[in-house]
């Protein structure tokens, strides 16, 4: 490298043609990799003068060999050897410009307690009994993605997990499990599948360096702060020390929510990473990052950096990790955080090289498209943000606060209410909402409903409990029960249900969860976090109505087409007077229901709408979302409850 460069003059290196003719790699076996004849070692890292390979029995003591690497080609660095290294610990003292730095392994898939120490695993060891022959579920028409934290899970004691596996991946593994052990009200993975949810999104499982991992038991973080890509956190471990008992068991935790009917997606983190030193920087230094000329490092995410994802290297790293999970841990889905940081063409690149590797939309992509500030991205590239979601590709997702905000009010401004809490005025919206935001807005181009997650509360922010109680009733306790906030609640839900997109809860939605009005829980006791399971059970009702929707929703393919010609399906929208709403939805004649009518009532007053023509089925309301089962048929005019959600179904002839 030469010396002395200035950041502009080394950013403009960076992104040259000279640079990516020289070194651009296009091998997929960065890392160490080891089967029982051989072990290799290979760190992509142009600029260094020499490197180092140091090998240890453990994470804390002296090399016990340390070896130079050889230079090849692409400014990769290789060892190889006919041994199996299976279990030695590893890292890499890294010369550039005469400086001599110490670094993990940026793309390490094993690690020691900590993460500071790489650890070569020969993946074929790690497999749980039953893993060759794990699959996923069967794709099915709708999903219902529910996001949890792998410590929220089981951390309660009324979980009925045993004490030793809550709040790690371990707890997946159970099924029986009730309240208190009570044998009557299932929890965990039991709960999960009569719930009807279709998809487990598991909130970051990759070794983050928030959570001191040798005392894990009370420390809490919901792990946005990658230190390893490509490891599983150890917290989640039973025994964080051995590197491969976290891969066995997150492997185990999937195979057993695969079995039980659920896919899986796994939270990425590729905007950030814990610190801004890196192995990613300590081994090629600031090509993984953007900065400003004045060598400064950009701060889209607020957390002190932000990845550079449009380098082709950098790219190529985040693409191989998706690869990598997808391939060694069977995911089968992907949620991008802050995604407005990565470049649209990365994310289009995703997509397409996994649907070639697993199938078409097999593995569902989506992320929030906003970044927490302005971060320049290299010339000629744009963010996945919502104003370029018509050069994102159609089944690429994004969270739409859109719709969220206009369901249930302002995310930070929390005495703003939205439709089902007594905002005016958002009529218009709803419908919106409704149409998964097709055709509706030049600011927000949406291709498809494929295009679109839907939802009402998710791990950041109040929780739609609290939201509520902050919104419509300040001074009540958020343990308290009462009617009216249920009320909104069950409203909330069912319009957010009856609108065409993706479907996402926070766990515990279903629930009445609070967390006592915590908006950013990140770094809160995991008592605040955690699912209480007596008090979900506490609030029946309300997963039995939840239950009821997904339910039901299964049955409409006119709300769950996902594709361009979906918006044809809401038709005769109509708004009779402030505050309600009324539309049909053209579901498909082979369905139970050939066409709905839904309507919306936040009104305080009973009010008396007409039928269109024929005889009718009531199949939702306020008091129960399982009347599609019984056959009242109704036609004319029929009456809406106040602050409520009502769906009529005619039956297919
Ligand atoms: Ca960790």
């Amino acid at each position: 490298m030469e010396i002395n460069m200035t950041v502009k003059e080394q950013k403009q290196y960076y992104e040259s043609n000279a640079f990516r003719e020289k070194y651009m790699y296009t091998g997929d076996d960065l890392g160490a990799s080891c089967d029982e004849n051989r072990t290799q070692f290979k760190l992509w890292s142009p600029l260094a003068d020499s490197i180092t390979l140091n090998l240890y029995f453990n994470r804390t003591d002296a090399a016990f060999q340390s070896i130079s690497m050889e230079k090849q080609e692409k400014g990769v660095w290789v060892y190889q050897t006919s041994q199996s290294y299976h279990g030695v610990y590893y890292d890499y003292t890294i010369e550039i410009d005469g400086k001599k730095q110490l670094s993990a392994d940026p793309y390490a898939k094993a690690c020691a307690c900590n993460g500071e120490r790489s650890m070569v695993v020969d993946l074929s060891l790690t497999n749980p009994d039953g893993w060759e022959q794990d699959k996923a579920p069967q794709k099915t028409d709708e999903q219902i993605v529910y996001e949890l934290h792998v410590k929220d899970f089981s951390h309660d004691p009324a979980s009925g997990i045993p004490k030793q596996y809550r709040g790690k991946y371990k707890a997946f593994t159970f099924t029986g499990t009730t309240l208190n052990g009570d044998g009557i009200h299932p929890t965990g993975v039991d709960y999960l599948k009569n719930l009807g949810i279709t998809h487990v999104q598991l909130m970051p499982i990759f070794d983050y360096g928030s959570v001191n991992e040798e005392k894990s038991e009370e420390e809490y973080n919901w792990g946005y702060d990658p230190l390893n890509y490509n490891v599983p956190e150890g917290s989640y471990a039973t025994d964080p020390f051995l590197g491969e008992v976290r891969i066995r068991e997150l492997k185990e935790a999937i195979l057993s929510l695969h079995k039980n009917g659920l896919r899986v997606i796994m939270d990425v983190v590729y905007n950030h990473t814990y610190h801004v030193d890196s192995w990613l920087n300590r081994t090629v230094p600031n090509y993984f990052y953007r900065q400003f000329e004045d060598g400064t490092y950009c701060n889209g995410s607020q957390c002190g950096n932000d990845i550079a994802t449009e380098r082709e290297m950098c790219s190529k790293y985040i693409l191989d990790s998706v690869l990598y999970w997808a391939r060694e841990y069977h995911m089968d889905g992907f949620r991008f955080d802050l995604m407005g940081l990565m470049n649209v063409s990365l994310l289009n690149r995703i997509r397409k090289a996994l649907d070639k590797e697993f199938g078409e939309n097999e593995i569902l992509l989506y992320g929030e498209p906003w970044s927490a500030g302005d971060s320049p991205m290299a010339e000629g590239e744009l963010p996945c943000k919502k104003n370029n979601m018509k050069y994102l590709d159609e089944h690429v997702g994004v969270f739409s606060d859109s719709t969220r905000d206009s369901i249930k009010g302002h995310v930070f401004d929390n005495q703003i209410p939205g439709f089902v809490n007594g905002g005016k005025g958002l009529e218009e919206t709803i419908l919106c909402d409704v149409r998964a935001w097709q055709k509706a807005d030049a600011n927000f181009p949406v291709k498809a409903p494929s295009q679109i997650i839907n939802y009402i509360s998710a791990h950041d922010n109040l929780t739609l409990w609290d939201k509520l109680v902050v919104s419509m009733k300040p001074q009540l306790s958020f343990l308290e029960k009462d009617k009216e906030i249920l009320r909104a609640y069950k409203m909330a839900a069912a319009v957010n249900f009856t609108c065409q997109g993706r479907l996402f809860l926070l766990a515990g939605e279903e629930a009445a969860r609070t967390k006592l009005g915590d908006e950013n829980s990140y770094i809160s006791s995991p008592s605040i976090n955690q699912l209480d399971w007596k008090r979900m059970y506490e609030y029946e009702n309300l997963i039995e109505y939840y239950r009821g929707l997904i339910a039901l929703r299964k049955q409409l393919p006119g709300l769950w087409d996902k594709t361009a010609n979906a918006v044809n399906h809401i038709v005769d929208e109509k708004i009779p007077m402030d505050g309600v709403v009324q539309f049909s939805v053209k579901n498909e004649k082979t369905a139970k229901w050939s066409q709905l009518a839904i309507w919306y009532n936040n009104t305080n007053n009973i009010q008396k709408l007409a039928l269109p023509e024929g005889e009718w089925q009531i199949l939702l309301d306020e008091t129960s979302s399982f009347l599609w089962k019984m056959q009242e048929i109704v036609s004319g005019q029929q009456e809406i409850s106040p602050v409520s959600v009502k769906i009529f179904g005619k039956r297919s002839l």
